[in-house]
C-alpha cells in the first residue's frame, strides 16, 4: 500500500478513495500521458493484476457469512471466491454489452445490498421452518431478554403484539400469551421477527438460496431493484446448477444486449417471459412483483393450445345485445 501510494504521489494527483463505490482502490486524477507509465509499473513492477472495468464481470462482493454471521444460509466467501475463479475469462476480457456484477448475501438483511446493485443476487433462504424456542420467546416477553440483541439499549418492557406480531408483513404470526405460531407457509422471510428476538427465532435448516436478476443505479431510465427468477436453489459447492442458470443467461444478454445495456434493461426491452424461456426457467408466483398492478397476461402464442387466431366478427356475433 505505501509503495502504491508513492506511485500515485510520483504520477498522480496523490488523492486516493478507499473502498469507494467503482473499486476497493481508487486513485484519483492525473493527466493522460502518465496513465500508460502508470499501468506499466502496477502491472510489471508492482505484479498486481488490474482486472478490468470494461463490459465485464466487475466487483462480485459478498457479505462476510458463516464466517462470522449465525443467520447466513450459504457460505457466501465461497460462492463469490468460486465464481470468480470459475469466470475469469469474464472478468479479465470485456465481452458482455456492459458490466456485470455478482453479489450475494447470506440471508435476507442483505447487507451488500444486492438486490439493489447487482446483475445477479444470491440471497441465501429456507424453505422450512423457522426455528422457535418458545422458552425464549417467554423471556423476552417477560423482560428476561432485549429485543433487537440490546441494540435499543435498556428496555423496561416489550410489546411483542406492537414490536413483532403487527409487524410481519404477511400477518403470518399469532401470539396467544403462552406460545408463538407461525405459518411458514405465509412467510415472505423478510427476517423482521429474527431480528427482533434473535435468541428465540432462527432461520430454519432446509437452506439454499433465492436468485434475482436485473437491479442497477438509475444512470439509463432509473434505478431498478432485481427481480426474483429463481425462488429456491440449493447453493451447494461446485454451485453447477447455478453456473448452468449464469451461462444461458450471459448467452442471451451477449446475444441480444445492446451496448452498454444492463441485463436488467435487456429484460425490461425484451420481456421477463423471453428471458425465463431462455433460461428454462418456469414461470411462478413468487416472482410477481406487484400483484394485481397489471391485469393482463401475455400468453406466448406457442403456448396456447388450440393456436393464436381469433375472430373477431364471430365473436362479436356470439355477444350480440
Ligand atoms: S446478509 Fe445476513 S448473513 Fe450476511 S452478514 Fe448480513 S445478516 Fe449476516
Ligand atoms: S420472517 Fe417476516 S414474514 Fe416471516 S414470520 Fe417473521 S416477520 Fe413474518
Amino acid at each position: 500500500l505505501r509503495r502504491l501510494c508513492d506511485l500515485w504521489e510520483a504520477r498522480g494527483s496523490g488523492l486516493t478513495n478507499m473502498h469507494g463505490s467503482t473499486g476497493d482502490i481508487v486513485l484519483l486524477g492525473t493527466t493522460t500521458d502518465q496513465l500508460e507509465p502508470i499501468f506499466y509499473e502496477l502491472t510489471h513492477e508492482f505484479e498486481m493484476d488490474l482486472g478490468g472495468s470494461g463490459s465485464n464481470m466487475r466487483t462480485p462482493e459478498s457479505c462476510l457469512g458463516m464466517s462470522r454471521c449465525e443467520w447466513s444460509c450459504i457460505n457466501t466467501q465461497d460462492i463469490i471466491y468460486d465464481l470468480t475463479q470459475e469466470f475469469q475469462d469474464a472478468l479479465h476480457r470485456p465481452m458482455f454489452p456492459y458490466k456485470f456484477k455478482f453479489k450475494a448475501s447470506g440471508c435476507p438483511m442483505d447487507c451488500v445490498a444486492a438486490i439493489a446493485r447487482s446483475d445477479c443476487s444470491i440471497i441465501g433462504t429456507w424453505r422450512d421452518q423457522i426455528r422457535t424456542d418458545q422458552a425464549a420467546v417467554k423471556a423476552y416477553v417477560g423482560g428476561e431478554l432485549v429485543p433487537h440483541g440490546g441494540a435499543g439499549g435498556k428496555r423496561t418492557s416489550f410489546d411483542i403484539k406492537a414490536e413483532v406480531i403487527d409487524l410481519c408483513p404477511t400477518q403470518c404470526m399469532e401470539y396467544d400469551g403462552k406460545s408463538l405460531k407461525i405459518y411458514d407457509e405465509d412467510c415472505v422471510r423478510c427476517m423482521h421477527c429474527i431480528r427482533v428476538m434473535p435468541r428465540a427465532l432462527r432461520p430454519g435448516l432446509d437452506r439454499g438460496a433465492t436468485i434475482l436478476v436485473g437491479a442497477k443505479a438509475p444512470i439509463l431510465d432509473g434505478a431498478q431493484l432485481s427481480s426474483v427468477v429463481i425462488p429456491f436453489i440449493k447453493m451447494e459447492s461446485p454451485y453447477t446448477e447455478f453456473k448452468g442458470f449464469v451461462e444461458k443467461m450471459w448467452d442471451w444478454w451477449m446475444e441480444e444486449g445492446k451496448n452498454r445495456e444492463r441485463l436488467g434493461e435487456t429484460i425490461q426491452r425484451l420481456s421477463l417471459r423471453e428471458f425465463l424461456k431462455v433460461c428454462e426457467l418456469e414461470p411462478d408466483p413468487r416472482m410477481v412483483n406487484t400483484p394485481r398492478f397489471n391485469p393482463y397476461i401475455f400468453y406466448d402464442p406457442a403456448a396456447v393450445p388450440g393456436g393464436w387466431e381469433h375472430d373477431g366478427a364471430a365473436f362479436r356475433q356470439r355477444h350480440q345485445a
